[in-house]
């Protein structure tokens, strides 16, 4: 007797056939709601900039204005721009990450080596805030993709430079352990508070605006960290005490 609806606990293959439509039919209202936030998520980060930039290009357009207000209207386009473009190129590289095959170009590459290139490259921001950064790196010569590995970096050590004070302190020790390796990012930073933990590796999520807005980010840094770390086989796991500061633990399975 057929009534309309399967019963999904019934034990025998119709069963288990409507058990899994059922979760196909709950994945793709939940990717459709995924998908749908977002793009309401995108749209409203580049929206702000924009207008920023419509605006300032209007004013810019006033005869009577000052040396020092073109100077300011000029630098907010600039900073704009730049918020503009590194959005976009953090949104290209999640979409590179999201192909159906796997997106890894593996090779042979020193860990270590890419992790003392990382720093260097931030170290206009280290001497800026005067922050010690302390390095304990074993040398590793690792399997992975070394272009999607970088960003992992580049994402870690930018925010533990960026969430910590000036004069604070950021460790980075890098160790073997055999069949794997272990990456922690370490700072004496702001700090996470414990309700933030469970969203942190969201797309677009970025903690209490009111005491990080004044800090450059687009909130999509930590989910791409997650995503190639776990394209890799690893995890990512974070802990932090809000005011004194943040760990971050990656480990990578060595192939
Ligand atoms: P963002 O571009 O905003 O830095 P991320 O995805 O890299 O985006 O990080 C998400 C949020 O997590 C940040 O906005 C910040 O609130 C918090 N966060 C990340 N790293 C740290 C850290 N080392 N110390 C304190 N807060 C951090």
């Amino acid at each position: 007797r057929f009534t309309g609806t399967l019963e999904i606990n019934r034990k025998d293959e119709i069963g288990q056939l409507a058990h899994s439509f059922q979760k196909m039919t709950e994945r793709l209202s939940e990717n459709d709601r995924i998908r749908k936030e977002f793009i309401s998520d995108v749209s409203h980060d580049f929206q702000s900039p924009l207008l920023n930039i419509k605006g300032y290009a209007d004013l810019l357009g006033n005869d009577d204005l000052s040396e020092m207000d073109r100077k300011n209207y000029a630098a907010v386009i600039q900073s704009e721009t730049e918020r503009l473009s590194s959005l976009t190129k953090q949104l290209l590289l999640l979409t590179s990450l999201d192909q159906l095959e796997s997106p890894l170009h593996r090779k042979y590459f020193r860990l270590d080596e890419q992790i003392k290139d990382t720093i260097r490259k931030y170290r206009w921001l280290s001497e800026e805030k005067q922050i010690s950064v302390s390095l304990e790196l074993d040398d590793i010569e690792f399997i992975g993709d070394p272009a999607f590995l970088e960003k992992v970096w580049e994402n870690l050590i930018s925010n533990a430079l960026k969430y910590t004070e000036a004069k604070g302190g950021v460790d980075i020790i890098l160790t073997d352990h055999g069949d794997h390796v272990k990456i922690e990012v370490r700072d004496e930073g702001i700090g996470i508070a414990p309700e933030h933990l469970p969203r942190l590796f969201d797309r677009f999520y970025r903690v209490d605006e009111s005491r990080t807005n004044k800090i450059e980010g687009t909130g999509l840094g930590l989910s791409i960290v997650q995503e190639v770390v776990e394209l890799h086989g690893g995890n990512v796991q974070v802990d932090s005490i809000d005011g004194v500061g943040t760990t971050f633990t990656v480990t990578l399975p060595k192939m």
